[in-house]
């Protein structure tokens, strides 16, 4: 079906930053394949980390403008994290910083089948601390575009700037995106379904991978999901398919790109750093195709770089490595 791919629902970047709420984390890997943390092991990071902090730094790094409503602790993992994003560009005025408590963490370890076991210290650390400071609310009060981690959502101290964000940027004609990203770990109660369901309402823009697209619309097929979808009013739908690339869910129609043709070093980050792009392209008037082939560029990019926030792109890194880089 043929698509017009120019106009899209989603806010222009002249209306504001794009603004996300969540956790800013470090990460520290294991070297080894394996399953957990059961024994002693050898280990590597602090990487600056977190889904919605590598979202926003991903924005940043596209030259659009980006700011992130957060808590880190006064602690090294906190200052690499703020040093970052503000020399990538994000707006870190909004970031606070928690004399009490450290900065969240998370050990990951990958298994031989290519999954993860995590470790998190989030709800327990500055993370979970999070406020609608002062600085939150002028952040919002100019923001055009909000998104969502589901990740942030395990926070319940996130769920009030959500929806104070929620309500301050409709009113202001911006729109909001939502990635349901959310790991076995960080378990969701039934106050997080509810609000998954308020923000999938409210949402222009959904980005599910894998089986997110039926826990956001139960459905035996991804047509029926996503056509229940659309007719709630989510205007644009686009699934990450990992290797095999995305596609894109209107309601004038669908279309597929393929992904690009990497060696995978570290899988974490890629929906992050693809989300991004696809949004900040859209904000910036691109048309859809454009928009997917830059999303699985900075997905494909982002895959190669050991450590989630390593691998974000500037425009100019990803024409580089979509003239240099085959397609499935
Ligand atoms: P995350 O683990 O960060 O939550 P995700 O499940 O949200 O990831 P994926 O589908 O894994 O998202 O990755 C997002 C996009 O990145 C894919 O649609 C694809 O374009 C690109 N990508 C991811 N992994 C690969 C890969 N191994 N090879 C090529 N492209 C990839
Ligand atoms: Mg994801």
């Amino acid at each position: 079906m043929a698509l017009d791919v120019t106009s899209s629902a989603l806010a222009l970047e002249g209306l504001g930053p794009t603004i996300t709420v969540g956790e800013i984390l470090v990460e520290i890997m294991a070297t080894t394949i394996g399953k957990g943390f059961l024994e002693a092991q050898p280990l590597i990071g602090p990487f600056p980390s977190g889904a919605p902090a590598i979202f926003i730094d991903q924005v940043a790094k596209l030259g659009a403008k980006a700011g992130i409503i957060a808590s880190v602790g006064n602690d090294d993992f906190g200052q690499l994290n703020v040093e970052r994003l503000r020399a990538d560009g994000a707006d870190v005025s909004a970031i606070a910083v928690s004399q009490e408590y450290p900065t969240g963490s998370a050990f990951v370890r990958y298994a031989a089948d290519g999954s993860r076991d995590f470790v998190y210290n989030i709800a327990r650390s500055a993370a979970g601390k999070i406020k609608l400071t002062e600085a939150a609310k002028a952040l919002i009060g100019r923001a055009g575009h909000l998104h969502v981690m589901g990740s942030a959502l395990s926070i319940p101290a996130v769920w009030p700037i959500i929806e104070y964000a929620l309500h301050t940027v409709k009113q202001r004609r911006g729109t909001v995106s939502l990635d349901p990203n959310m790991r076995k770990e960080l378990a969701a109660g039934e106050e997080t379904g509810r609000q998954f369901a308020a923000l999938i309402a409210a949402a222009d823009l959904l980005l599910p991978s894998g089986e997110e697209l039926f826990v956001a619309r139960p459905a035996a097929s991804e047509s029926e999901a996503v056509g229940k979808l659309l007719a709630s009013g989510v205007a644009e739908i686009v699934v990450k398919r990992g290797q095999h690339g995305s596609a894109l869910y209107t309601k004038n129609g669908h279309i597929e790109r393929p992904a690009f043709t990497v060696e995978e070093v570290d899988p974490t980050g890629a929906g992050d750093c693809f989300g991004a792009t696809y949004l900040t392209c859209r904000r910036l008037g691109h048309s859809a195709e454009k928009a997917l082939d830059y999303a699985n560029a900075a997905g494909a990019r982002n895959v190669t770089r050991l450590g989630p926030m390593e691998g974000t792109s500037t425009f100019e890194e990803l024409d580089q490595f979509i003239a240099a880089t085959k397609r499935k």
